[in-house]
Parts: C-alpha cells; sequence; structure tokens
C-alpha cells in the first residue's frame, strides 16, 4: 500500500488500561502492534508526522476560529523513561505555536500556598492548542503517595478528585491522552549508567533518581494502582513499553494522529466575500495581467468559493492542496 510500514494493529487499543490491567505483567521490551523494527518505524513517523501536522494546522485554525477544541498529552514516567524524548522528537514534528508545554516538578513555595491542581488548571492548554504535561496532576497518586507527603487519608480521597479533574477536562472541550511510558528496571539502570559515563548527560542525572530507584516496588505499585483506579472511559491510561525509545515515540505519534483525527475537523469556511476580496486585491497588484481567477488553483481551495462552507471531504482536499502550495512558494 503506502511507501512505509504500517501498524499491524492500531495501538490504541493494544495499549489501553483496561478493568483488569496488571502491570506486573507489562512486557516494557515488546512492540505491541509494530513488528518492522526501528528503521521502518522512523520512516513511518516522519510520514505520520507530516499528516500530523496538517491535522495539527487544522486545530489551531479551528481554535482561532471560536472552535473549543483542545488536545492534551499527559507523560507520566520514572526517571529515564523518556518523557523528554517525546517531547523532543513527536511534539518536536509539530508548528511550536500549537503547543503548550508544560513540566511540572516539586512545587514551589508559590505553588505550595495552593491546592494541587492550581497550577495544573493554569498550564491547561487553550482552545486550538496541543498540551503536553511532562508529569502532571498524577505526580499526586506517585510520588506524594509513595514518599508520603499528605496524610494516606486525604492521599486515599485524589483518585476520586483525579478522576472529577479529567471529566471536567474533557467536557470542556479537551481530548485527554494519558500516557505512561514504563521502562524496565535493567533498563532503567543501563540509562542512569550512560548518564554517568558520559560528560555530554551528566546534566540530566540527578543523585536523587537512585534514592527514587531503590523505591521501584513501590513506584510500581503507585503506578498499578493509579492505573486501577483512574483509567476512565473519558479518559484512560494507554500503558507504553518504553525499553525501545523508537517505539515509545512511534506509538505517541500515532496516539496523538488518531486523537487528532478522531475530532475531524474540516477548515473554517472564510467569514468574508472571497471573490470580493480577490478582485480587492487584485486592484493593489500591479503585475500586469494580474487576474484574480487564474489564482484559484493555488488559494482557492481554501476559501472554498466564496463561503459554500460545508467542510466536504472534496473541499478538504484542495484545501491541504492549495496550503501546501502557498507554502512551497
Ligand atoms: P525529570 O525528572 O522529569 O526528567 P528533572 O530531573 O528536570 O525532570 P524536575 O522537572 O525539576 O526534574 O522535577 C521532577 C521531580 O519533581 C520528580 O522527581 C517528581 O517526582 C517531582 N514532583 C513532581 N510533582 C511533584 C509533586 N506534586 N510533589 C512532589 N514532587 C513532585
Amino acid at each position: 500500500m503506502g511507501k512505509h510500514a504500517e501498524w499491524d494493529e492500531a495501538p490504541g487499543e493494544l495499549l489501553r488500561a483496561g478493568r483488569d490491567f496488571v502491570l506486573a505483567d507489562l512486557d516494557r521490551d515488546a512492540t505491541p502492534g509494530w513488528s518492522e523494527g526501528k528503521a521502518a518505524a522512523e520512516k513511518a513517523m516522519a510520514a505520520r508526522g507530516e499528516e500530523l501536522s496538517d491535522l495539527q494546522e487544522r486545530l489551531f485554525a479551528d481554535g482561532r476560529t471560536g472552535g473549543d477544541r483542545s488536545v492534551l498529552l499527559v507523560l507520566q514516567g520514572l526517571d529515564t523513561a523518556g518523557k523528554g524524548g517525546i517531547v523532543r522528537h513527536v511534539l518536536g514534528m509539530l508548528d511550536p505555536q500549537g503547543v503548550a508545554l508544560a513540566s511540572f516538578g516539586v512545587p514551589t513555595a508559590e505553588e505550595r500556598k495552593h491546592h494541587h491542581l492550581w497550577r495544573i488548571r493554569r498550564a491547561l492548554p487553550p482552545a486550538g492548542k496541543i498540551g503536553v504535561f511532562d508529569r502532571s496532576h498524577y505526580e499526586q497518586v506517585l510520588v506524594v503517595k509513595v514518599d508520603g507527603l499528605e496524610p494516606a487519608e486525604e492521599n486515599e480521597g485524589r483518585y476520586a478528585e483525579l478522576n472529577r479533574f479529567d471529566r471536567q477536562v474533557v467536557n470542556a472541550g479537551t481530548t485527554l491522552i494519558k500516557v505512561a511510558l514504563m521502562v524496565s528496571y535493567e533498563e532503567q539502570g543501563a540509562r542512569l549508567r550512560e548518564r554517568l559515563e558520559r560528560d555530554d548527560k551528566h546534566w540530566k542525572y540527578n543523585p536523587g533518581d537512585v534514592d527514587t530507584r531503590l523505591k521501584w516496588d513501590e513506584f510500581q505499585g503507585a503506578y498499578q494502582e493509579m492505573f486501577t483506579r483512574t483509567s476512565t472511559e473519558a479518559a484512560p491510561w494507554y500503558v507504553v513499553p518504553a525499553d525501545h525509545k523508537w517505539y515509545a515515540r512511534i506509538a505517541v505519534t500515532e496516539l496523538l494522529y488518531r486523537a487528532l483525527s478522531d475530532l475531524d475537523l474540516s477548515w473554517p469556511t472564510a467569514d468574508f466575500d472571497v471573490e470580493k476580496e480577490k478582485a480587492r486585491l487584485a486592484a493593489t497588484m500591479s503585475e500586469p495581467g494580474y487576474q484574480a481567477h487564474e489564482h484559484q488553483d493555488t488559494d482557492g481551495g481554501r476559501g472554498g468559493g466564496g463561503g459554500g462552507g460545508t467542510g466536504s471531504k472534496e473541499k478538504d482536499k484542495k484545501g491541504k492542496k492549495g496550503k501546501k502550495g502557498k507554502k512551497k512558494k
């Protein structure tokens, strides 16, 4: 079919944590749904990146013209799981103007004065944008729980609170994609060792990472609990085996691609008279023989002939072509 390899099976269903998901059974070295290996994955990912970029532009345009849709990619994972790599390699394929990235570390003094969701709410993506959370509100049932940073009874109430919060976010028009990148204990050890052995990676190493690693089992337990109690219909968790960085990247690319294409966004129709504007513009152009209608092939698709605007597939295709032609100019 296409020039590049394809998924055997869409990763969405394969990676979604259902009711009886058991983290201990997850093979973190596996590549569910993809059997073509690394080189083919990288090629396919680049191709998807172009489609993703087109969909992102539609979302952005929708947001600019009154739409209320947005997408939020939540990334969780222990140190070295590859959250930064996802941001760089997956989101890096998109136009930075349409991406809103927020990272959540240890709460600052200011943040500590507020409810734990305060800083999260402030970082939610506005309409038209793809938000990315590098760590998130879910730290409240991970590090906060494992390190006992709040009383256990209080922490117990967080699961229901997080589910309520996610529901509000979804109801406000945001597609929530919650991704947990899960590396194996061995792979994490190897990645930390590399950070210590290479001068150019020392900046990534934090002595606290080993303290966290010493609590591996507690963290795995907290992750299990989080999947069991907060993987909901409205906002499921996708558990991504992350020992192969290339797999995690192509899988997240695909999750993002599916979420955006499910929004089924067409290009906004012009809220002005396209023909009239062409004529007005033509009157300002000095090139000899310039005629508005001669240019219909390159910019006509977008306006769609003066605001008929049903957003049909055929017209969408023309719109895309028109835009690309315009960009290459
Ligand atoms: P990363 O470890 O994500 O690659 P980093 O090393 O640059 O990032 P920061 O982003 O500054 O570190 O902080 C991450 C740390 O903040 C993690 O150890 C995480 O557990 C901790 N953290 C995040 N949210 C909370 C929270 N709500 N309460 C306490 N600690 C938190």
